[in-house]
C-alpha cells in the first residue's frame, strides 16, 4: 500500500481522508471498535474549515449531541470574577461560533467519511512494532482481530496513534513535562446549572486551587465535567478519579453551586501523564501527526485544531512527494514538521501564561486597549494559519509583558491590577 496511518481519531481520519480522495492507496490501523468514549469535546472557531474541506462540516452540526457555541467563559473558584471571551470580538473575526462535540459521534463521523473517501479501515488491528530498512520505516507488525501477526509494508508511514505516541514511545523520543504532571478526572452530568442567554453554550473553565475544572454542555443539556489538578493531588489523595473530582469541587464554591443539583451519567475516568514533548516528529518513511507529536494541557481546547491542522499538512506534504519521487523523506515532510513546531511554541506559550498567576490577573480583567483583548479571543479561537498571524500574536506576547510588569509591580506592593488569590497553581 501507500499510506498506513495509525488511529482512527481525528489526526488519522482527517489524512486518511485526504489521501484516499486523492486517489493514494491509504489504510487506517484502528485498535478500538468506533464509537468509542473520548475526552476532548470543546472545539476552536478555526477547525471549521477543515471540517467543511472534508466534507463533513453539516454532518457534524447535526449530531444528535453537538451545540453551537459563541465564545468562552472563564470564572474564578468563588465566581467572585467572572469574563467572557466571545469569537466574533477577535480580531479581523472571520468565524464567530464553534461546537462542542460528544467524541464518540464525532469521531465516528470522522472515521467514517474517511472510509467513504475509499480510505481501507483495520478495525481491532494492534500496532505492536515498527520495522526498519536501515534509517528508513518501511513497515509495521500488527495483530489482526483474530491474533494473527503480520508486517504491512508501506511507502510512508503516519503516527496518528494519540497519548499513546506509538512511535515515539517505542524509539525513546517522548519525554514528560516534569514540571506539569497533571491528571484529569471527567464523567458526564445532567442537571449542571448553566449560564442564561447566548453564553449557555459556552464552555466554562473554573478555576480551583492547584487546577482547573471545565463544564462542556451538549445539545441535550448533559454536560461534561472535568477537574485538571496536579498529579501530586491524585497521589496525595490515594482514592479513585471519584474522590479526586469530590475533593476538588468541595474545594470550589463555584463548582459546588453549579454541580448543587446534578446527577452523574457515566462512571468517572481518569487521565494521567497527558504532558509530554517529543524530540522526532519525521523522519524517512515516517510522520508523526495530532497528539502523537505531542501534548501539553487542554485548557484551551487546542487538541483537535492541531491533530486535524497537522494531518491536513502531512496529507499534502504525502500528495506532493509521491508524485515527485514515489517515496517519503526527511524533507519531504519538513513544512509539516515545521508547522507543528511553530504551533506547538506558539500555544504552549500561551497555555503557560494561564498557569502564571500575573497573567490570570489581567486575563480576568481584560482591557482592548491596543486590540490586546481581541487578540487573546483571535489566540482562543486558533486564529494561527491564516495570514496576519505575526499581527495577532505580537500584542499577545506584549500582554503576556505586562504579566511580567504586574509581577515586579506586586513585588513592590503597587500591582497594576489586582492579583487572583486563588488560581491553578496557588495550593491552599
Ligand atoms: C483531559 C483532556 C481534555 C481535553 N479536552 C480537549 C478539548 O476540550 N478540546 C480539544 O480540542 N482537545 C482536547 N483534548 C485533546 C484531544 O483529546 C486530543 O488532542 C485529540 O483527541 C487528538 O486526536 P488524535 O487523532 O491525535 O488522537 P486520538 O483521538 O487519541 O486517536 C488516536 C487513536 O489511535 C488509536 N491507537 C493508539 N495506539 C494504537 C495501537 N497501538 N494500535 C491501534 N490503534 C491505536 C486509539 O485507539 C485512538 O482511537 C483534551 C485532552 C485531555 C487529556
Amino acid at each position: 500500500m501507500d499510506v498506513l496511518i495509525l488511529g482512527g481519531g481525528p489526526a488519522g481520519s482527517t489524512v486518511g481522508a485526504l489521501l484516499a480522495e486523492a486517489g493514494i492507496h491509504t489504510a487506517i490501523v484502528e485498535g478500538e471498535p468506533f464509537p468509542r468514549f473520548h475526552v476532548g469535546e470543546s472545539l476552536l472557531p478555526h477547525t471549521l474549515p477543515l471540517l467543511e474541506r472534508l466534507g463533513v462540516h453539516e454532518t457534524v452540526r447535526s449530531l444528535p449531541h453537538t451545540r453551537q457555541k459563541d465564545g468562552a467563559s472563564f470564572v474564578t473558584h468563588d465566581g467572585s470574577k467572572h469574563v467572557v471571551y466571545w469569537f466574533d470580538e477577535a480580531v479581523q473575526p472571520a468565524i464567530p461560533h464553534a461546537y462542542q462535540v460528544r467524541r464518540d459521534e464525532f469521531d465516528a463521523a470522522l472515521l467514517a467519511n474517511a472510509v467513504g473517501k475509499g480510505a481501507e479501515l483495520l478495525e481491532g488491528w494492534h500496532a505492536i512494532a515498527p520495522r526498519w530498512d536501515s534509517r528508513r520505516l518501511t513497515g509495521l507488525l500488527v495483530r489482526d482481530p483474530a491474533g494473527g501477526e503480520q508486517v504491512l509494508r508501506f511507502r510512508a508511514f503516519l503516527d496518528a496513534s494519540g497519548q499513546s505516541s506509538f512511535l515515539a514511545s517505542r524509539m525513546g523520543w517522548r519525554f514528560p513535562y516534569p514540571q506539569h504532571r497533571k491528571v484529569a478526572a471527567v464523567s458526564h452530568f445532567k442537571g449542571v446549572s448553566l449560564p442564561a442567554g447566548r453564553e449557555a453554550g459556552n464552555i466554562t473553565i473554573a478555576l480551583a486551587a492547584g487546577g482547573w475544572f471545565w463544564l462542556i454542555p451538549f445539545a441535550d443539556d448533559t454536560v461534561s465535567v472535568g477537574a485538571v489538578l496536579d498529579v501530586e493531588r491524585w497521589q496525595a489523595s490515594a482514592g479513585t478519579p471519584e474522590t479526586l473530582f469530590g475533593a476538588a469541587v468541595e474545594a470550589t464554591p463555584e463548582l459546588q453551586r453549579r454541580l448543587a443539583n446534578a446527577e452523574r451519567l457515566i462512571p468517572f475516568r481518569a487521565i494521567q501523564n497527558f504532558s509530554y514533548r517529543v524530540m522526532q516528529i519525521g523522519g524517512d518513511g515516517y510522520c508523526l501527526v495530532g497528539d502523537a507529536a505531542g501534548f501539553l494541557d487542554p485548557i484551551f481546547s487546542t487538541g483537535v485544531f492541531l491533530a486535524t491542522t497537522t494531518a491536513a499538512s502531512a496529507a499534502g506534504d504525502i500528495i506532493d512527494a509521491l508524485a515527485r519521487h514515489a517515496r517519503m523523506d526527511t524533507s519531504d515532510f519538513g513544512p509539516t514538521i515545521s508547522l507543528t513546531r511553530s504551533l506547538h511554541r506558539l500555544f504552549f506559550s500561551l497555555i503557560r501564561s494561564y498557569y502564571d498567576a500575573n497573567f490570570l490577573s489581567f486575563f480576568f480583567n481584560p482591557s482592548n486597549a491596543f486590540q490586546l483583548q481581541a487578540a487573546t479571543v483571535s489566540l482562543l479561537a486558533a486564529d494561527v494559519v491564516r495570514p496576519g498571524r505575526w499581527r495577532r500574536t505580537a500584542r499577545f506576547r506584549a500582554l503576556q509583558g505586562l504579566a511580567r510588569l504586574q509581577q515586579m509591580a506586586a513585588r513592590l506592593g503597587h500591582p497594576i491590577v489586582e492579583p487572583l488569590t486563588v488560581g491553578p497553581t496557588s495550593v491552599t
